[in-house]
């Protein structure tokens, strides 16, 4: 039987990593839902769209075409939006700075979501983001919630995005994380829970390795039952 396993949590959790092993290990398709945020945050601030405006939102989803695909270098998924590669964009600091506050738009989730649930309809999918396991697949089969210290969570973000970005300070990623972690936390619609049956994962002293072999140890007992 192919199950769901959504994964939530905190920013910088290795909420991704987690999902894209799990998805590899049992052959399932990894969606990273946050891509689709921030390729939507991408797409308003290079356009100038006014988010306060409905309108404007509304004109500007109609716009928007997001898809996923497949990566044959990096073995993984790419965000495509409107036919442009923008993986490596959606990354950089300026959206990361403006995508929670977008992502609290009604408009904006209402659109994402009915695409992400789409995207699980046949199941055999690990989907990770905030609310995946609260509001877009409440009924889904493992539901697994991310923790890990904060302090370790800036110090893995910041090894990621100093490569890309030398000037970047460690005292940005840490605010960055932190404001994100209240807005997302604090929104009207669909805010970060932790879902009532969601098992917890704080790896925070886990390898790669023992996250996965926890993880799988989960999923297979729900794929047997
Ligand atoms: O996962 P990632 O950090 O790339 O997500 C970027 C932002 O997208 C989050 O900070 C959050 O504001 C938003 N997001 C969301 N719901 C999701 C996934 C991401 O609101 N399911």
């Amino acid at each position: 039987m192919s199950i769901i396993i959504t994964i939530d949590g905190y920013s910088s959790c290795g909420k991704s990593t987690l999902a894209r092993q799990l998805a590899r290990e049992l052959n399932y398709l990894y969606i990273d839902s946050g891509a689709m945020y921030r390729a939507i945050t991408l797409y308003f601030l290079r356009n100038h769209v006014d988010w306060a405006v409905v309108a404007e939102v509304h004109k500007a989803l109609d716009e928007i075409n997001l898809h996923f695909e497949y990566n044959s270098h990096t073995g993984q998924s790419d965000m495509v939006l409107n036919d442009e590669n923008v993986e490596a964009l959606i990354r950089d600091m300026l959206v990361s700075e403006h995508v929670s506050e977008v992502a609290a738009i009604k408009e904006v989730r209402e659109f994402s979501v009915a695409q992400q649930q789409k995207m699980g309809e046949k199941k055999g999918i690990v989907m990770d983001g905030r609310d995946i396991g609260t509001t877009v697949f409440p009924h889904a089969e493992l539901k697994i919630f991310v923790t890990a210290d904060p302090a370790v969570r800036v110090e893995r973000r910041f090894k990621e995005l100093i490569e890309r970005n030398p000037n970047l300070t460690i005292e940005e990623v840490k605010n960055n994380l932190e404001l994100r972690d209240y807005t997302d936390s604090n929104r009207e619609f669909s805010p970060l829970r932790k879902a009532a049956d969601a098992v917890e994962l704080d790896n925070t002293h886990l390898t790669r390795e023992q996250q996965l072999a926890t993880a799988l140890k989960w999923a297979q007992e729900r794929i047997q039952d």
